[in-house]
């Protein structure tokens, strides 16, 4: 048996709890994981109050991360005792995932704990940080430098905003935060962000485009705000597109990209290819400061999950939440 937070859903309705799981349940995959970490992410938020449909099969066992030992394994990629991550795949969705103290999965889901981490550190960056990264790689392949100019960050309290801000401004960016909690810009600007707009100032339906104020942008809010920073860009710059805290939908005109040549990158972590991904946790490993990963960082054990997708769904949680699986 082990510990894990299982959501079933049936006449009685929709709900999660931490329970007692038998082994012989865990599904089919080459590799078994002993978890020491996981993480909570926006869709584990989702997934956890059934807020959005994430959960494809019941009973499941959500948690899209996690960071363990490898207990079992018939993949020859794998060896017992291996440190490994996992983000993604469909894990906590349609494959039992990592709010547990054992997963089963397939062997090319797994990517190598990076050395530059612990276990711990790479579930505090979790998949909202290393999706941070792949937004801010997209800026870079794009041939966004610091001199560029400034670079918004929307959501900028939540997971991926702070990882952003914190990574932009190492590379040595000018970090423009957006966020409907002002009370936090200390935070913010300890993280590196040089300035602070409010969040309202980009959620209203707006013009197709307005004054060119920023040269990238990471957008990890959809909807208007989305339409807004588009219409906000500098003549060719762009923006990196990962989230829909605000909405799924996109209420814009083309006239950034026709008339400024805007750029709109797409960022999917999910079903992204082994090679992105050793990329952009390499990355992370040259560029992040453990210091300022530390600060974004609060710790709950694996009972306290449930309680706090709930404050994750209402805006209340602040920078990346990391869960011990074992208490
Ligand atoms: P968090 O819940 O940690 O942060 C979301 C932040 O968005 C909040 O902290 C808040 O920031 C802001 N926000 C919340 N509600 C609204 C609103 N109604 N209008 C405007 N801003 C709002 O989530 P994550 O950082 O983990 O994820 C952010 C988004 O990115 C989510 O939509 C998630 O699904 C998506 N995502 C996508 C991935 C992909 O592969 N494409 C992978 C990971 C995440 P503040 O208080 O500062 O305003």
């Amino acid at each position: 048996m082990f510990t894990g937070i299982l959501i079933n859903k049936d006449e009685s309705g929709y709900r999660a709890s931490c329970e007692q799981i038998d082994e012989a349940l865990l599904p089919e995959g080459e590799v078994t994981v002993r978890i020491d970490w996981s993480s909570l992410n926006y869709k584990d938020g989702l997934a956890i109050t059934g807020q959005g449909p994430v959960v494809r099969r019941f009973p499941m066992v959500p948690g899209i991360d996690f960071a363990g030992t490898v207990s079992d394994s018939r993949d020859p990629a794998w060896q017992v005792g291996d440190k490994v991550v996992l983000n993604g795949w469909g894990v906590g969705e349609a494959h039992w995932g990592g709010l547990a103290q054992q997963a089963r999965v397939r062997g090319e889901w797994l990517v190598p704990l990076p050395a530059a981490f612990s276990a711990r550190q790479a579930m505090a960056i979790g998949t909202a940080g290393y999706t941070a990264m792949l937004c801010v790689q997209a800026l870079e392949r794009h041939g966004i430098v610091p001199d560029s100019g400034d670079i918004l960050v929307t959501g900028a309290n939540g997971g991926v905003g702070s990882v952003a801000i914190a990574l932009l401004a190492k590379l040595g960016y000018t970090v423009v935060a957006s966020t409907g909690r002002s009370s936090e810009a200390a935070y913010l600007k300890t993280l590196g962000a040089s300035a602070i707009i409010d969040r309202n100032e980009l959620s209203a339906p707006s013009k197709p485009l307005g004054k060119e104020r920023w040269a990238g942008a990471v957008d990890t809010v959809g909807s208007h705000t989305l339409a807004n920073v588009c219409a906000g860009i500098r003549y060719r710059g762009a923006v990196a597109a990962c989230g829909l805290a605000q909405g799924m939908d996109f209420p814009a005109s083309v006239a950034p990209f026709i008339l400024r040549g805007v750029t709109l990158y797409g960022i999917d972590s999910v079903m992204a290819p082994q090679l992105v991904r050793r990329e952009a946790w390499e990355h992370l490993g040259r560029d992040l400061d453990p210091a300022k990963l530390e600060a974004i960082t609060h710790e709950i054990g694996l009972s306290e999950a449930i309680a706090t997708a709930g404050q994750l769904m209402q805006g209340r949680v602040r920078g990346r939440v990391v869960v011990d699986v074992n208490r």
